[in-house]
């Protein structure tokens, strides 16, 4: 497994490749994500990088400039509210999130095939899919 600062440096590289800037709050935020391995809202990355540096609306179009090129994924949760995660290497998988904490595992394995292909039968192409799994851990019950 890549440590954190090879992944920050892969992350960061991703972004020049993309011309864009890499700014001290881009930095942080980035580590954060890499270091944190559940998925947060924007909310909880606002507050874990502490509210008096950088304001939530920074956090928030940062996260959205990561999603575009491709550093971070977000997922949808129930309310609405997206959380965000690193992208991993490209590696297909699904989660059960906690509704109350988002703590989140990965979920290995995809059975959607079954309907892709029922979709392919239906005249589609390029079939893509998106599925998060939502319920209540643990710690939270
Ligand atoms: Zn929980
Ligand atoms: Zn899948």
């Amino acid at each position: 497994m890549a440590s954190t600062d090879n992944k920050l440096e892969n992350a960061i590289s991703n972004l020049k490749k993309e011309s864009l800037r890499i700014t001290e709050p881009r930095k942080a935020l980035l580590k954060l994500l890499i270091d944190t391995h559940k998925p947060l809202s924007a909310e909880e990355l606002h507050e874990a990088l502490g509210s008096e540096q950088y304001d939530l609306v920074t956090v928030y179009r940062n996260l959205e400039t990561f999603e575009k090129a491709g550093i971070v994924s977000r997922i949808p949760t129930e309310s609405g509210k997206g959380l965000y995660e690193m992208n991993d290497e490209q590696k297909h998988y699904h989660h059960i999130i906690c509704r109350h904490c988002h703590k989140a595992e990965k979920l290995d394995e995809c059975h959607i095939h079954e309907l892709e292909e029922i979709a392919t039968k239906l005249g589609f192409s390029n079939i893509t899919h998106v599925l998060e799994l939502y319920g209540v851990c643990q710690e939270c019950r």
